[in-house]
């Protein structure tokens, strides 16, 4: 991943949120308080527009602001946790030009930081059920020699596949939690963003 590449995955997350806005406001109105979308939708525009006035010399500059742009914007839980976790890809990565590895090593530093702040753990019915299989995924073919957008592929595909598995799942984490097993049968508005997220990321790097 480059600079301009990495523009563009915040300018591809941007559109797919807007797109899927009012998806993830009704996944959120059935746990939660239906404002994902919308959150979600201020925080990324705002991001999109933040980064391409932007001049920077390293993947991470553009990452950084992405995070400090979202918590800025975002009210709800996901602003936090989203923009900590860009503003810990962005720390890992004061480099102009990233690998899959190194790439790896920044989701990662991102997945700690959602768990440091919200202290979810696999299962609980969160964005990390969908960020834990992608990092996964994306690892695992980094070490194989898999290219950036192969990895990403994978990663998306790991991420829906565990944002789909959140529906039978009690939520024990953010404000879904306060149902109890009435959150049972929904699939998590977090998890689904996420889900976004890693295929934005694919799509932008499968460009020629
Ligand atoms: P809020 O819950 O404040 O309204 P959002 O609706 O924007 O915030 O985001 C809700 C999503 O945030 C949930 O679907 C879940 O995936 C994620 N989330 C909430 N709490 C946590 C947590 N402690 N750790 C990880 N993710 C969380
Ligand atoms: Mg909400």
């Amino acid at each position: 991943m480059d600079i301009d590449l990495a523009r563009a995955w915040v300018q591809a997350i941007a559109v797919a949120v807007g797109r899927h806005k009012d998806h993830l406001t009704q996944l959120d109105s059935a746990i939660g308080d239906a404002d994902h979308g919308t959150n979600l939708d201020r925080g990324f525009t705002a991001a999109a527009a933040a980064v391409s006035d932007l001049t920077p010399d390293t993947v991470g500059a553009v990452l950084t602001k992405t995070g400090t742009t979202l918590i800025s914007s975002i009210g709800g839980a996901s602003g936090p946790l989203y923009g900590g976790a860009f503003r810990a890809l962005g720390k890992a990565l004061d480099t102009s030009l990233a690998d899959p590895l190194a790439f790896a090593e920044a989701l990662a530093a991102g997945l700690a930081s959602i768990q440091k702040l919200g202290t979810a753990a696999p299962g609980d019915k969160t964005m990390i059920d969908a960020y834990a299989p992608a990092l996964a995924a994306f690892e695992e073919q980094a070490r194989q020699g898999t290219d950036f957008a192969g990895a990403a592929a994978a990663a998306a595909d790991a991420a829906e596949e565990g944002m789909r598995a959140t529906t039978p799942l009690q939520a024990r984490k953010g404000r879904a939690s306060y149902l109890g097993a009435r959150s049972i049968g929904h699939q998590d508005p977090g998890a689904t963003s996420t889900a976004l997220i890693f295929r934005a990321l694919a799509d932008t790097t499968a460009k020629p």
